[in-house]
């Protein structure tokens, strides 16, 4: 697609189910017109004709982009009702078994319960050598660590950008751990590509479309992060973007969203988790660091996750959180994660899942 080119879903044609409620008592010739503008916009009407009131029963192709909710323009029409979810592809409607995704020959979304952890930003090779080998010696199976982060503040740590890529790659050669780590801009996605097992779009990021398709064709599962203040429609429909563009390998992760709470920096939304659990085949995972801002806080949350059905965690450690150049309020130290590991097996177990 060339650069200002609208993004386009070209390549998958949806049926639709649409429901048009006309008015109780409506004059049959206002009834006919809004069968007629049903088959014009595309759709094949179906009315069910009651004794005081219509309903029609419409079925036509979304990627006409006439969804019919434009009849509600008309005045004799009550209400317009969808009856699929809007995200199809991330549907459980569509798509009724559990998705299992292999990140690398790391399996998630399946039987095993998934622990990725390190470094909130890749600072040093020292700091990220030391974080995998404790992540690893622990039992987490990918390293996740930031080379390019997105910052409130232009002053703060940015990130070592590809020189951060290369020290991933060293850790992984190491360590043999898979790598997760975000991909800030579009332009970006081959690079970081070529390092990650899995690409992360951060909150910010959730609903950059135009970041979303460039991820999708990547090829690369892509674990997307719902935004920090979207409804679970729109971190779902942000999902869809993902499967659309023809990326099969989309993990789901719930980061905390802001409310009005400042006893934490977000409030994570263990709902969400079931929620999105129930609504679609993909997997979840919780990140408990961002999610409360909170050192003290991420073991109990870790275990309300694993309680609630999540498929694994993303948690950050870092060597000397006092020290870090970014998050060190939410980082764990090794010691403190291995003991949170240790103390997790036993709630993960409970929910049915291998640790
Ligand atoms: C992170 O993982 O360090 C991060 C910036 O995450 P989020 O996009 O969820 O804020
Ligand atoms: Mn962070």
């Amino acid at each position: 697609m060339l650069p200002g080119c609208p993004i386009r879903v070209t390549l998958i044609a949806f049926t639709l189910l649409m429901i048009v409620v006309i008015r109780p008592h409506t004059p049959p010739d206002l009834v006919e017109e809004v069968i007629r503008e049903i088959s014009l916009l595309g759709y094949t009407p179906n009315p069910i004709r009651g004794e005081c009131q219509t309903v029609v029963a419409a079925i036509g192709d979304e990627t006409t982009h006439a969804s019919l909710e434009s009849l509600n323009a008309l005045a004799q029409v009550e209400r317009v009702i969808r009856v699929q979810k809007r995200y199809k592809l991330a549907s459980r409607q569509s798509h009724p078994e559990t998705t299992v995704i292999d990140a690398g020959g790391v399996k998630i979304g399946g039987a095993d319960f998934v622990l990725m952890a390190g470094p909130c930003s890749v600072e040093s090779e020292e700091q990220l050598m030391v974080s995998a080998r404790a992540v690893k010696a622990a039992g987490a199976t990918v390293l996740r660590g930031g080379a390019y982060k997105p910052r409130t503040s232009p002053y703060e740590f940015q990130g070592l950008g590809p020189e951060g890529l290369r020290m991933l790659a060293a850790a992984r050669a190491e360590t043999g751990l898979r790598i997760i780590t975000e991909v800030l801009g579009e332009h970006d996605v081959d690079l970081v590509a070529g390092t990650a097992d899995i690409l992360q779009i951060g909150a910010r990021n959730a609903q950059n479309f135009r970041l979303l398709v460039a991820c999708a064709r990547s090829g690369k599962p892509v674990l997307l992060k719902r935004g920090m203040s979207m409804r679970i429609e729109e971190w779902l429909l942000a999902a869809e973007y993902l499967l659309a563009h023809g990326n099969p390998n989309v993990i789901l992760c719930e980061r905390g969203i802001r409310t009005f709470e400042d006893y934490t920096r977000n409030t994570l939304d263990l709902a969400a988790v079931a929620i999105a659990k129930q609504e679609t085949h993909l997997p979840v995972i919780v990140d408990p660091s961002q999610g409360c801002g909170r050192a003290d806080l991420v073991k109990v949350l870790c275990r309300g996750a694993a309680a609630v059905g999540a498929d694994g965690l993303i948690i950050e450690v870092h060597p000397n959180p006092a020290e870090a150049l970014s998050d060190g309020q939410q980082q764990l130290d090794p010691e403190a994660f291995a003991t949170l590991v240790g103390e997790l097996r036993p709630f993960v177990q409970a929910a049915g899942r291998s640790f």
